[in-house]
């Protein structure tokens, strides 16, 4: 576990005002991922120093993963879908054995992660053999630079996508490009990929990137056409403008909870402005703002705001808050073998 990671009264206080009684008995978390630290022994300490993310979490355990749920969500029955952590550098053929025996030993659900030079044949080996619910693939994985502008079939084929189609294996898409949902090549992809393989289940992992009304909105102004097609997960999106946008255009039986860890096990919020956001944490991070030690004393874990603003935006509807939170994903990634 992070060292960093801790809970205060404060949390506690948080937890039983604003999420105790609205969350359901049992939640599915749709986006986590999961490695020991031989998995990421490769990836150079300045590609972690540069990227926020991996700073704040590249290592979770699936051990690690049951001990912070035990302390952030008590009571409440967590399971997760659990996801390699796909950066170009890490061993995924090992970290993808992590998951599979993740799958064996406990019954969770995983994806596989894929890479572009994956044969076909072989990912299809892989995937049954492993009892995996899904595919995982990474715009990484065509470059080791974060912000490259690679396109979507750059880092998963069209080869890749038929088998996805033919298996009826979801893929949970994180969407390329600093343009994120509204670019219009995504946009145009997206449209290619669901005309073209008409069973593929396609889920756009954090809204489509879209941490911000603005971009959601142009986002979801370019895909009208196809929006009972697609399933977006909210991991790591904390935004209450960008949920309230959601539930007024999004069937919600097509929104799915994650949080991302452990990425965001962190306390603070987050500001934005039209394009984008700004961490602000408490916890000796690189781009800790410093903020008034009072400001920061009040911080919560940012997974509380997260669920406190997506409970907000649901609204007094139970059953939406469970589908949301465990229903829907569990209908999407179905363990091999389970009644279609
Ligand atoms: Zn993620």
């Amino acid at each position: 576990m992070y060292s960093y990671f801790h809970k205060t009264p404060l949390d506690e206080d948080f937890f039983e005002r604003h999420l105790a009684a609205r969350l359901p008995e049992r939640i599915l978390d749709a986006h986590g991922h999961f490695d020991l630290p031989e998995h990421v022994a490769s990836v150079p300490p300045e590609a972690i120093a540069g990227d926020w993310a991996m700073e704040c979490g590249l290592l979770m355990s699936y051990e690690d993963y049951r001990a912070y749920t035990a302390a952030l969500f008590p009571g409440v029955a967590v399971e997760p879908l659990a996801l390699p952590w796909p950066i170009y550098q890490a061993d995924t053929a090992a970290n993808n054995d992590y998951i599979a025996g993740l799958i064996g030993r406990f019954g969770v659900r995983g994806l596989l992660t894929i890479r572009p030079e994956y044969p076909p044949e072989e990912i299809e080996r892989r995937y049954l053999a492993g009892g995996f619910c899904g595919f995982k693939p990474y715009p990484y994985m065509a470059s080791p630079i974060k912000s490259a502008e690679v396109g979507i079939f750059d880092f998963m084929t069209h080869e890749q996508f038929a088998l996805a189609d033919r298996l009826g294996a979801p893929v949970l898409m994180h969407l390329p490009r600093a343009g994120k949902l509204p670019d219009p090549h995504n946009l145009a992809d997206v449209h290619e990929i669901l005309a073209r393989y008409p069973r593929l289940k396609l889920i756009l992992a954090h809204f489509g990137r879209c941490y911000t009304r603005e971009l959601f909105l142009e986002g979801l102004a370019g895909l009208e056409d196809v929006l009972d097609r697609l399933w977006f997960d909210c991991a790591a999106v904390v935004n209450p403008e960008v949920y309230a946008l959601a539930f007024e255009r999004i069937d919600y039986r097509r929104i799915l909870f994650g949080t991302d860890f452990p990425i965001m096990l962190w306390h603070g919020k987050r500001e934005w402005d039209a394009r984008g956001y700004r961490n602000l944490c408490r916890e000796e991070f690189s781009f800790r703002a410093h903020r008034s030690p009072e400001e920061e004393a009040g911080y919560t874990f940012v997974v509380y705001e997260q669920l406190r603003n997506l409970l907000d935006a649901i609204g007094d509807r139970p059953e939406v808050r469970r589908a949301v939170l465990y229903d829907n994903a569990a209908a999407l990634y179905q363990r091999p073998g389970a009644a279609q």
